[in-house]
């Protein structure tokens, strides 16, 4: 049975003060609740720049939430201004690193082969990648959002091996979805799920299909959670805006 994962996704929120200070609220609420983190994980990706903060502050208080990085550079070291390479992201004890995110699509250039790139360094580190496909509008308006998002793993993950691809979590957040308000409805999240792992278990085994964590991304909230969760395929969620409301955040993880 696959343990789900409520992660939150802060993109370009809080300073390293402001991450601990979250961090310590969070695990001060999540010990009110006796929150039990072996029947549901939880994992926060702030900014670079926190992770260290990020780091003792969890590391010092023994704290059960792991965290990671929004992205990743392609390359191993060299002569890349401005970018973090996979080893420095691992090294700070991270778990996980978001690949491929629509925000990073649209404001990067980030392509196909950039997004696979990315994923092989996440998983020679020895992280796992928490891939994110999804259509906008537009497709979903053509009917073509099954496709689309099936599509968009497979172009990712075609070269991967059976054990490189078990080790994947893939997001499935539609681009309308996200910071709308306009969350899918749970039946729309559970097709994409099952569309993506049906396909992946055609290319890399069921068993493979069965392990990996499919999570649901775009306006979560704790008033929407418990339907979404009750889906067989989804696995979880990544969590923008709400993952940045210690409360919130905390009755999420609560209801999942
Ligand atoms: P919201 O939860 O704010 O819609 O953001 C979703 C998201 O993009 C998480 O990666």
């Amino acid at each position: 049975k696959r343990i789900p994962l409520v992660a939150g996704n802060w993109k370009m929120n809080f300073d390293h003060l402001e991450a601990t200070y979250f961090i310590q609220q969070f695990a001060w609420k999540l010990r009110a609740i006796h929150f039990d983190h072996k029947r549901c994980e939880i994992a926060l990706m702030p900014s670079f720049t926190s992770l260290r903060s990020v780091q003792v502050a969890i590391e010092s208080d023994n704290l059960k939430i792991r965290y990671g990085a929004q992205a990743v550079s392609v390359t191993s070291q060299g002569a890349f201004t401005g970018d973090v390479s996979a080893d420095m992201i691992a090294h700070l004890g991270c778990s996980y690193v978001i690949v491929g995110h629509s925000e990073r699509r649209k404001y990067h250039p980030e392509d196909d082969a950039n997004i696979v790139d990315q994923v092989r360094a996440v998983l020679a580190a020895g992280m796992q990648p928490i891939l994110c496909v999804g259509e906008s509008y537009e497709e979903r308006r053509k009917g073509i959002e099954l496709d689309f998002a099936v599509g968009q793993v497979r172009d990712v993950t075609c070269d991967l091996s059976d054990e490189e691809a078990a080790k994947l979590i893939v997001a499935y957040e539609p681009v309308w979805a996200i910071g709308t308000g306009m969350v899918a409805t749970p039946q729309s999240a559970q097709d994409a799920a099952k569309a993506i792992r049906n396909d992946l278990s055609a290319t890399f085994g069921t068993e493979v299909g069965e392990t990996v964590r499919i999570l649901y991304g775009g306006s979560v909230s704790s008033k929407n959670a418990v339907e979404l969760i009750r889906e067989p395929d989804v696995d979880g969620f990544l969590i923008g805006g709400a993952a940045l409301k210690v409360d919130e955040l905390t009755r999420i993880c609560k209801l999942t």
